[in-house]
């Protein structure tokens, strides 16, 4: 029942962040604020080691709060799922994004952009009918964006979340597994879910060069997903050494500081009219 949810809700969030004022507070905050357009989105781009370019990028969401200053998606990602506020701020960042790629197709058409979607949302029928009607009156093609899915033991209706995740796909959404290596689950939602992309987590890639077990990891994963049809990104390549190391396993795309942090859309078409190569 709703209070007894209500009740485990604020508990859980005590215990995650220790600060239940904060945690209620900014909820009620989190609708004013896209209401008031305090969220923003930011983009890091997705750079292809063969084609020496940049060929998508990242949308990752940020809140400018009036007196907190900047919260980060860390905080407040987390307690909007919680609180079901994660569809409205989805959709959101979706309109967001829609709106920026078809504000830098016109001189660069084929970059395409990612939206992270929380795995739980796949399975609700209203978010999932919203998302098509947003990319169907968009005027962008859907083959311009990439849905980044984590993999999740929390997803909690797997054959429901296939079903969005082909629908998606036939479309022509992509669909990119984020975080991989991190959650429990990781070989059956390979086998399960229609991919195109498979993202290798930060932890593993940010000491591959240097560490022998991840390098192994790292570079059999490359392996398996290429086998699997899967393009492979790297998340969090902060040297140049790992990119190296990368671009020696085959890898086809890295993302992280040693490309660039996450940008402001303008500067972001800055980037991408610069031509830029490492
Ligand atoms: P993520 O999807 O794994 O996103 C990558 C995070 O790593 C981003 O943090 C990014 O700024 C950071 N990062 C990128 N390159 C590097 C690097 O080279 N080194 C290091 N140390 N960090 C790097 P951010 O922006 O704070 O986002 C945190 C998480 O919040 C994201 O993790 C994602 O799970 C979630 N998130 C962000 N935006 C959204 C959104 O619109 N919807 C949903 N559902 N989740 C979001
Ligand atoms: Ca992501
Ligand atoms: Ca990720
Ligand atoms: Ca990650």
């Amino acid at each position: 029942d709703e209070a007894l949810q209500a009740g485990s809700f604020w508990q859980r969030s005590v215990a995650d962040d220790g600060n239940l004022e904060r945690s209620i507070s900014l909820m009620g905050e989190l609708d004013a604020a896209l209401a008031a357009d305090q969220i923003d989105v930011y983009y890091q781009p997705k750079y292809d080691l063969r084609k020496r370019r940049i060929t998508s990028t990242e949308a990752l969401v940020r809140w400018r709060h009036p007196e907190r200053g900047f919260v980060g998606p860390d905080v407040f990602i987390p307690l909007a799922e919680k609180t079901n506020r994660i569809a409205p701020l989805t959709l959101h960042v979706l309109q967001r994004v829609v709106r920026d790629v078809a504000d830098w197709r016109v001189l660069h058409g084929s970059v395409t952009a990612a939206v992270n979607i929380s795995a739980n949302l796949l399975s609700d029928t209203a978010f999932n009918a919203q998302v098509e009607d947003i990319l169907l009156t968009s005027g962008v093609p859907s083959t311009a964006l990439v849905f980044e899915v984590t993999e999740s033991a929390a997803m909690s209706d797997p054959t429901s979340a296939i079903a969005a995740l082909n629908r998606y796909r036939e479309i022509g959404v992509a669909v990119s597994m984020d975080d991989y290596g991190t959650g429990q689950s990781t070989l059956t939602y390979l086998k399960q879910l229609p991919l195109n992309e498979l993202k290798i987590d930060r932890s593993f890639v940010q000491h591959a060069h240097v560490n022998r077990a991840d390098s192994v990891l790292v570079r059999s994963t490359i392996e398996l997903a290429h086998e699997l049809g899967l393009k492979v990104v790297a998340e969090g390549v902060e040297d140049r050494a790992c990119l190296d190391f990368l671009s020696a396993c085959g890898c086809d795309l890295i993302q992280g500081y040693f490309i660039s942090r996450p940008l402001p859309l303008g500067e972001f078409v800055t980037l991408l009219g610069e031509d830029f190569k490492v």
